[in-house]
């Protein structure tokens, strides 16, 4: 399996690939995840992602091309791989046509939720992630059992730094402005297939599997 997963902040991304994963044990390779763990070692590649996330923009093309290259280029990801939130521009799109084609690799499906604004605002603001495993809760959608402590390891929850009302504004338009139009892009690829993010989790997982014949 070769597939990207895309849609706007909170469609329910990371949600979808950690359900993927524990399925198909496919690789998962999200920008934001790997943007995260060099901000928190304190990394150059951290601090520079950093200036960027915070104001709820677009890490720079050329240095989120090179962190995926690295990436794809690892033996394993020959067997699969799933993108999350990469790419996010065109000139990212271009860049991983190049890398897959150096790869001989071809892409399975490109699934993307789609969810109104008016629904994403409180689904970030909402949102709470393991510190430890890295699982995702919703505060009211889907709340652990035990307020601030994950259902799966018993690890602590917090919220992301960026989930904030006013960061998210941000980080939407440049979804609209930047990323929206790779839907054209990949629906003339004829890898598109198209996910209604509104409904329950459950719900949206089985129309995944089933868009990519699973
Ligand atoms: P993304 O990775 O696309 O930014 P997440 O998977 O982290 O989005 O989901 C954002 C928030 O919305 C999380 O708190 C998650 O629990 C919640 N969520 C995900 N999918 C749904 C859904 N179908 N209905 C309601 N809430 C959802
Ligand atoms: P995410 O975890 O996907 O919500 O990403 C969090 C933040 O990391 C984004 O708001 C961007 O600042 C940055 N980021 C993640 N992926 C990319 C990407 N493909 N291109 C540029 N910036 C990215």
């Amino acid at each position: 399996m070769h597939i990207i997963l895309m849609g706007p902040p909170g469609a329910g991304k990371g949600t979808q690939a950690e359900k993927l994963v524990e399925e198909f044990k496919v690789r998962h390779i999200s920008t934001g995840d790997m943007f995260r763990a060099a901000v928190k070692a304190g990394t150059e590649l951290g601090k520079e992602a950093k200036k960027y996330m915070d104001a709820g923009g677009l890490v720079p093309d050329v240095v989120t091309i090179g962190i995926v290259r690295e990436s794809l280029s690892k033996p394993e990801c020959k067997e699969g791989f799933m993108l999350d939130g990469f790419p996010r521009t065109l000139e990212q799109a271009e860049a991983l046509d190049g890398i897959l084609k150096e790869l001989g690799i071809e892409l399975d499906g490109v699934v993307n939720i789609s969810v109104p604004d008016a629904e994403l605002v409180g689904r970030v603001t909402g949102r709470r992630i393991c510190r430890s495993c890295g699982a995702t809760f919703h505060v009211s959608f889907n709340p652990s059992r035990v307020e601030g402590v994950c259902d799966k390891c018993g690890g602590s929850l917090y919220q992301r730094d960026d989930d904030s009302e006013a960061t998210v504004k941000n980080r939407l338009a440049a979804y609209h402005a930047q990323t929206e139009p790779l839907i054209a892009y990949y629906k003339q690829q004829g890898v598109y297939k198209g996910i209604d993010g509104l409904q329950a989790i459950d719900k949206v997982y089985a129309d995944v599997k089933a868009s990519l014949g699973k």
